[in-house]
């Protein structure tokens, strides 16, 4: 069973006692406490950890508004972790993000970088902070871009080049939109070497575009959560899906094929222990030739979609759709443009002779589902909801799924 785990036990066991606070600390949840209950009181062995149960993003949730853990040292950030529907939900996080051990083992960054940080700055996002703090530890310049309007592009890919930019990070689908961009401006990147990137899988079309703007460029990748922060991290020589666990990481890949993340670090202000992201995922030899145990990731195994690099519950948006009065179905079509979600659009069934006020719906849902408020917040007019006359059936298995994406033509030029 400890084969399952990302360090072998004489490394993870030394620093169990980490775990076995944190295990202390959720036995004090009124509402996490019961289930603990069974378990014994330490926590010295890999095979006790991997008994315990895992925790849901909820279930850290719920820990955190009972636990409000504030640093020692630092100030404590707040940051957006989940909420898809209603509210934020709430992860913490000390000035440093944790990045001095990122840095320690990862050098994607060094002093002769200039780093232009795309991620997306404020609405609670932790990313642009979390990348300046890496920054900061390898002492480059950097340049604070956050998210652009599209207008703007050209300009700021005019200015990136003359800087001599060396380094770019943000989102995947982010990143494609600066290439894309740069594309159809005809600009390119010739000192641009690396690209780091955090918050999605890969994509493979990036590839394509780098070697059209910025043929030096080579992808430098994270893994994690708000909730856990950085777990891991590859070089251009590893595989875009496997990643290196820090050793304050432990990952365990259960026999259900899920990912779940242990902390190590005596620092981290969230309780995570066995907490699952909904990542599938297995441990395995990293091609790159790195000794010790890589985590290959499989994609996402709860119905949540990236919609502009924030999680959308696919399943919540439906049966809230569905408590509607008058409507028998509901479905969610995500339409994109080069892996950007360019619309969302809600198709409703409804019961017969029934007279459903779509519009009603629409602004609920809007305003009461975040991620569509605040990845549509300057382009609203792109999340529709509408009574169809049919739902997006598969041709090829029969079914009508609850979530349908479509790719829309390309259209070459757009920026113009
Ligand atoms: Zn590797």
């Amino acid at each position: 069973m400890t084969d399952a785990f990302s360090l072998p036990p004489e490394a993870a066991e030394a620093r169990l006692n980490v775990a076995a606070r944190t295990l202390e600390l959720l036995r004090t949840v009124p509402a996490l406490a019961p289930r603990y209950a069974g378990h014994p009181e330490g926590l010295r062995r890999l095979d006790e950890l991997a008994a315990l149960p895992p925790l849901l993003k909820d279930d850290l949730n719920t820990a955190l508004v009972h636990l409000e853990p504030r640093s020692g040292t630092a100030a404590t950030w707040l940051f957006q972790s989940g909420g898809s529907t209603g509210a934020p939900k709430v992860g913490y996080a000390p000035t440093g993000f944790y990045m001095a051990a990122v840095q320690d083992h990862w050098q994607a960054l060094d002093r002769d970088d200039v780093f232009a940080n795309a991620w997306g700055a404020g609405r609670m996002w932790g990313a642009h902070f979390l990348a300046a703090a890496l920054a900061d530890r390898a002492g480059c310049r950097v340049i604070a871009l956050g998210s652009i309007t599209r207008e703007e592009y050209p300009d700021w890919l005019a200015f990136l080049a003359d800087r001599r930019v060396t380094a770019i990070g943000g989102t995947p689908s982010v990143l494609r939109l600066w290439f894309a961009h740069a594309r159809a401006a005809g600009i390119g990147l010739p000192a641009l070497r690396k690209v780091l990137w955090l918050g999605e899988a890969w994509q493979p079309q990036l590839e394509e575009d780098l070697a059209a703007v910025a043929p030096q460029a080579r992808r430098w990748g994270m893994f994690g959560s708000t909730e856990t922060w950085v777990v891991g991290t590859n070089t251009p020589d590893c595989p875009a899906d496997t990643f290196h666990p820090l050793p304050e990481q432990l990952v365990h890949a259960g026999p259900d094929g899920l990912l779940d993340f242990t902390t190590l670090d005596p620092e981290m202000l969230n309780p995570v222990l066995r907490y699952r992201t909904g990542d599938a995922g297995e441990l395995t030899t990293c091609p790159c030739g790195r000794p010790g145990r890589a985590m290959r990731v499989l994609g996402r195994r709860d119905n949540v979609v990236q919609v502009r690099g924030l999680g959308l519950h696919v399943d919540e948006l439906v049966a809230r759709a569905e408590r509607e009065p008058g409507v028998s179905r509901a479905q969610v079509v995500i339409t994109e443009d080069g892996g950007r979600a360019t619309g969302v659009d809600v198709l409703l069934l409804a019961d017969p002779g029934a007279a459903v006020d779509a519009a009603a719906l629409r602004a609920e849902l809007l305003s009461g589902t975040f991620t569509l408020s605040t990845a549509f917040q300057h382009d609203p007019e792109r999340v529709t909801v509408r009574v169809a006359e049919a739902l997006v059936g598969n041709d090829r298995t029969g079914k009508t799924a609850s979530l349908v994406v479509r790719e829309v033509q390309r259209v070459t030029g757009e920026a113009s």
